[in-house]
C-alpha cells in the first residue's frame, strides 16, 4: 500500500503569554491509502490538536513547532506543512484532505441554508456553482438526505441529518482523505450506526480513500478502524493494527484503557474492567521520562528519567514502553 499521509516528528503547541502547552509533542505516523486509522486517547491527550495540525489550520495561539507533514496529492507528495494555512487551503483543504471537525453538526450557522455552504466552497475554489450544487444534490442522495433539504437551515434538520449533511458537504471533492474527530459523540446510539455506516460506504464507493478517525470511544472505533493510535498526554504510546491492539494490548496504558470500558471483546472481558489510577498530566509541565510513569503499575526506575521512543517491537506493532526494549529486558 501508498503512504497517503505521513507525519514525521510533529510538535504543534499552545504558545500563550506565560504558559505553553505541549498538546502534540513528537508525533511521528502514516496513514496509507485505503485504510481507516482511530486516534483514541482520553480528554486532553491532544487528538484535536492533532486533527487540526493534520489539516495544517494552525491558528493562534496554536504554533507549529517542528517536523513535517506531507500529503500525496495527485500522485505527487507535498509537504503541506511547509505552506502556509492559506495556500494549503487553497491548494488541498475540499479536494484531497477534508475535516469533519468536534460538534460540527452544531457549529452550522441556523441562519444559513446548507447550500449556502455549498456555494462559499464553489467560490473559494473557483468551481461553476450550478455544477458543484448538483453533486451535493447527488451527494445528499447518497447520505440518506432529500436533496432539496439543501435549501433548509440547518435547524430545519435533526441532529443525525445534521451530521450528514456536514459530511455530504465535506466530500463533495471527493477528498482523499478525510478527517473525523468525534464525529458520533453528540449522536444517539440509532443515528450513530447511520452514521458510521454512510462514512464506511463512502470508503467503499471511493469518494474518500482513507479516514483518520478521532474519539475517546473504542467501541466505535473497533468497529471500522483497521489500525489504532493510542495517544496519551501529547504523544503515540502505541500503535498497531485493531485485531492486535484488542487481542492484546501492549502498552500499559491502552492496557488499562481496554479495561475500563465495557467492550464486547472476549479477551478484554477476560481480563476485567480495571480504572485508571490518578490523572491525566498536566500538558504545560509534562511528567519528566515516560510520561505515563506517575500513573503506571509497571514503572521501572529509567521510566522516571528517560523517555521510552516509539518503536516497532513486532512485526507492524510500535509501542514506546522500556518494558520492550532491549536496552532494559
Ligand atoms: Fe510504564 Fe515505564 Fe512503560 Fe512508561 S515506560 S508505560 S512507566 S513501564
Amino acid at each position: 500500500k501508498e503512504v497517503l499521509l505521513a507525519v514525521e516528528n510533529v510538535r504543534a503547541y499552545y504558545e500563550l503569554e506565560k504558559i505553553c502547552v505541549k498538546a502534540v509533542d513528537g508525533v511521528s505516523f502514516e496513514i496509507f491509502e485505503d485504510e481507516v486509522v482511530g486516534v483514541v486517547g482520553e480528554s486532553g491527550c491532544g487528538k484535536t490538536t492533532l486533527s487540526n495540525v493534520v489539516f495544517m489550520n494552525i491558528v493562534k495561539p496554536l504554533k507549529f513547532v517542528d517536523g513535517r507533514v506531507v500529503l500525496k496529492a495527485n500522485g505527487k507528495y507535498e509537504e503541506i506543512s511547509s505552506m502556509n494555512r492559506e495556500e494549503v487551503r487553497k491548494r488541498f483543504w475540499g479536494k484531497e484532505i477534508t475535516i469533519i471537525p468536534q460538534s460540527a453538526m452544531n457549529a452550522l450557522m441556523p441562519t444559513i441554508k446548507m447550500e449556502s455552504y455549498v456555494k462559499h466552497l464553489a467560490q473559494s475554489h473557483e468551481i461553476d456553482v450550478e455544477e458543484l450544487l448538483d453533486k451535493a444534490k447527488k451527494r445528499f442522495e447518497e447520505v440518506g438526505l432529500k436533496p432539496m433539504w439543501l435549501k433548509r437551515y440547518p435547524f430545519e434538520l435533526s441532529g443525525g441529518m445534521r451530521q450528514r449533511a456536514v459530511i455530504a458537504i465535506a466530500t463533495i471533492l471527493n477528498p482523499s482523505l478525510l478527517i473525523a474527530d468525534e464525529p458520533t459523540s453528540a449522536l444517539d446510539v440509532v443515528n450513530q450506526k447511520v452514521f458510521l455506516k454512510v462514512l464506511m460506504q463512502m470508503k467503499k464507493q471511493g469518494i474518500v480513500k482513507s479516514i483518520m478517525f478521532i474519539t475517546h470511544d473504542i467501541a466505535t472505533v473497533r468497529q471500522i478502524a483497521d489500525r489504532m493510535i493510542i495517544m496519551y498526554a501529547g504523544k503515540i504510546v502505541e500503535f498497531s493494527k485493531m485485531e492486535d491492539i484488542l487481542k492484546k494490548p501492549l502498552h500499559p496504558y491502552a492496557q488499562v484503557l481496554f479495561n475500563s470500558v465495557l467492550t464486547p471483546e472476549p479477551e478484554v472481558k477476560k481480563r476485567g474492567i480495571t480504572v485508571i489510577p490518578g490523572a491525566p498530566p498536566n500538558l504545560i509541565n509534562p511528567p519528566s521520562g515516560c510520561r505515563f510513569h506517575p500513573r503506571c503499575p509497571k514503572v521501572m526506575e529509567i521510566c522516571k528519567a528517560d523517555e521510552p521512543p516509539l518503536r516497532e517491537v513486532e512485526p507492524g506493532r510500535k509501542v514506546a514502553c522500556w518494558l520492550y526494549m532491549e536496552e532494559v529486558v
